[in-house]
């Protein structure tokens, strides 16, 4: 089965009650029983079935499924947003004393996240790429995780998976990462030797922007060892199931990171025309980068223009898929704000992965907190425009962003 017929007919799209071809909405808190003997061996886990919705809930169960088939996982875990996935994916294997090691290019929220980790004795290392050489540099017997974007945002800089989870399991830590701005249809990182995948489905899977949600997904091959990661000790007897299966019991009921079920099967409907927006998506934003890249004084990054750092990478482990996501400079602050006031289609939002096309001023919105040199090297200045790449017609885009140019040159 290829991608787009497995969205729809995979092993995980059948089965749901009465026959039905999407997952019904289990919006309840609770799950009723019978008896009380039955309900307590739901409870001990001595029979299968629901029992508060905070500790599972079959819509979201069949969310999690299907996009677990998707990306080759043995298990995933939906959260209540993005950030509430990235935070107790690392968590899940962290205590205090521990390293992380990550590079200084990602999404403003996973940064700020790190910052409040150190309050509680996580430290994080960053590096300006993750590679070998770079990591030897902090990697000692404290570091136990190496976190990176597969394409981060909004620096597009690419991973690479296969060199990165080498050396990772060569030390017997684990690569965990985020996969947000690729998504499955372009790469499966499980496939390429990640350990652990997380998205901020909010995004391309969703594809509508109309609600916020994340996911943890395990590919159940790590070798854990339990002295190592103490974390992780009273889940011995799981072996490789351990991760996710602490993550599932433990931090994500005691969080209370659940997702609504209501927003599950928003995402399921999403998931099914995924490999159609993406597609679309990649195609506008390659045709964008192209008409943006020959305007004079515009200057853009996107992984399908040649003189771009991350080209070479992006052809080999992306199959070219440049995403979704580009940036422009256009000389200062002043002219920044008048090109995105000018656009007449696309919208100023803060969001990426949605069928309309959105543009933001990074430095003065999601890069707030951060410093002149924390945003430069995530790739944001002061005259920096980021644009999430919708399914229009990228002849209407192209004509809206020229138009909206020239005004702010005048
Ligand atoms: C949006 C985003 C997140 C955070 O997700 P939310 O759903 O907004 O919490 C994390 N990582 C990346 C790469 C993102 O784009």
């Amino acid at each position: 089965m290829k991608f787009n017929t497995s969205l729809l007919h995979g092993k995980s799209t059948k089965s749901y009650a009465d026959h039905s071809t999407l997952p019904p909405i289990a919006q309840v808190s609770a799950f009723g029983y019978e008896s009380a003997q039955e309900q307590e061996k739901v409870f001990q886990h001595k029979a299968f079935g629901y029992a508060y919705t905070r500790i599972g809930n079959p819509t979201l169960t069949a969310f999690e499924q299907r996009i677990s088939d998707i990306e080759h996982a043995t298990g995933g875990v939906a959260c209540s947003s993005g950030m509430a996935a990235v935070t107790i994916s690392l968590l899940n294997v962290l205590t205090t004393g521990d390293e992380i090691i990550t590079t200084s290019n990602l999404y403003g929220g996973t940064l700020d996240l790190f910052k409040d980790l150190e309050k509680f004795g996580i430290k994080t290392n960053f590096v300006s790429e993750l590679n070998p050489e770079q990591l030897d540099k902090y990697f000692n017997e404290k570091t136990k995780v190496i976190f990176g974007e597969v394409v981060s945002n909004p620096a597009l800089q690419v991973l690479d998976i296969e060199t990165v989870a080498r050396y990772a399991h060569e030390r017997s830590i684990p690569l965990i990462v985020d996969a947000t701005t690729v998504t499955p249809y372009v790469i499966r990182p499980i496939d390429h030797g990640a350990d652990i995948v997380v998205h901020s489905s909010s995004k391309y899977i969703n594809g509508s922007g109309n609600s916020i949600s994340g996911i943890i997904l395990d590919g159940g091959r790590f070798k854990w060892d339990f002295e190592k990661f103490p974390a992780l000790a009273d889940f011995k007897r799981y072996g490789n199931m351990a991760y996710l299966v602490r993550l599932k019991t433990d931090l994500w009921e005691n969080f209370g990171s659940c997702l609504a079920p209501f927003n599950a099967y928003l995402n399921v409907i999403g998931l099914e025309t995924m490999g159609l927006r993406v597609e679309q998506i990649n195609k506008n934003a390659k045709a964008l980068a192209k008409a943006l890249s020959e305007i004079d004084g515009v200057k853009v990054s996107h992984l399908s223009l040649e003189d771009h750092p991350y080209y070479e990478l992006c052809q080999k482990q992306l199959g070219g898929y440049g995403g979704g996501i580009l940036t422009f400079r256009v000389g200062s602050k002043e002219k920044a704000y008048k090109t995105l006031n000018a656009l007449k289609y696309v919208t100023i939002a803060s969001n990426i992965g949605d069928v309309r096309t959105l543009a933001i001023h990074p430095r003065s919105t999601l890069y707030i907190k951060s410093s002149d040199e924390e945003a430069a090297a995530a790739g944001v200045y002061d005259d920096t425009i980021r644009v999430s790449v919708g399914i229009e017609d990228s002849e209407d885009l192209i004509e809206d962003f020229r138009q909206a140019i020239k005004q702010s040159q005048n």
